[in-house]
């Protein structure tokens, strides 16, 4: 009697064993199914790993301010040496090196006309002088650009802080940092180096 019995138990084991699976099956793609129907839309993994890929394939960040003007071309184009020779060896530590003048020491750290300024790269209206402020920490300092796509905002992780470097839009020329103990009505400081600024005086 034990063969059959244990047969008969082998079979109902692969039976049951079968219909498990056969439910976990059905179920798995009637959960797929549900999931892309629902009002949810479909599981969220995948849909965020989809569009983060998309939009970085479509669109690299540089497009679009490469494209938005010939100039901006020209100035992404030239090369280290058209740099070296277009800048001082101060103007192009700071500019191109990521480098930073020594406090107290630019020509507008105190300096008080109106005006525009402009980036020393390529020229780009910058700041307006409304906008600069005593801050007291040995670089020129403004609460606000002239407008947000003048300035491009990178993280900075160097020398062990992590602060927000900021670029001319235009070339890429480094200007600066910005930090947020700045006034009223934005609280940012825009902690210029003098040496990536030139000066427009304001018309009478
Ligand atoms: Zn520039």
């Amino acid at each position: 009697m034990n063969p059959p019995r244990s047969k008969t138990l082998f079979v109902a084991l692969a039976v049951g064993a079968g219909l498990v699976a056969g439910l976990g099956m059905a179920g798995l793609v009637a959960y797929r199914l549900l999931a892309q129907h629902s009002p949810f839309g479909p599981p969220p993994t995948m849909t965020q790993e989809a569009q983060s890929h998309d939009s970085t394939h479509d669109m690299p960040s540089d497009s679009a301010t490469v494209s938005a003007s010939d100039s901006t071309t020209k100035y992404k184009t030239l090369s280290d040496e058209n740099w070296k020779e277009k800048l001082s060896a101060e103007e192009y530590r700071v500019l191109r090196r990521q480098g930073t003048e020594r406090p107290y020491t630019g020509v507008y750290e105190q300096f008080w006309e109106a005006g525009t300024y402009v980036c020393k790269g390529c020229g780009a209206e910058l700041f307006r002088s409304e906008t600069k402020f005593d801050a007291g920490c040995g670089w020129p300092s403004f609460y606000e650009g002239i407008a947000s796509d003048r300035i491009r905002e990178i993280k900075d992780y160097s020398h062990g802080m992590i602060r927000i470097e900021v670029r001319c839009a235009r070339c890429d020329g480094h200007l600066g940092h910005v930090f947020d103990d700045g006034p009223k009505p934005t609280g940012l400081r825009y902690c210029i180096n003098s040496v990536s600024l030139g000066f427009k005086k304001a018309e009478e």
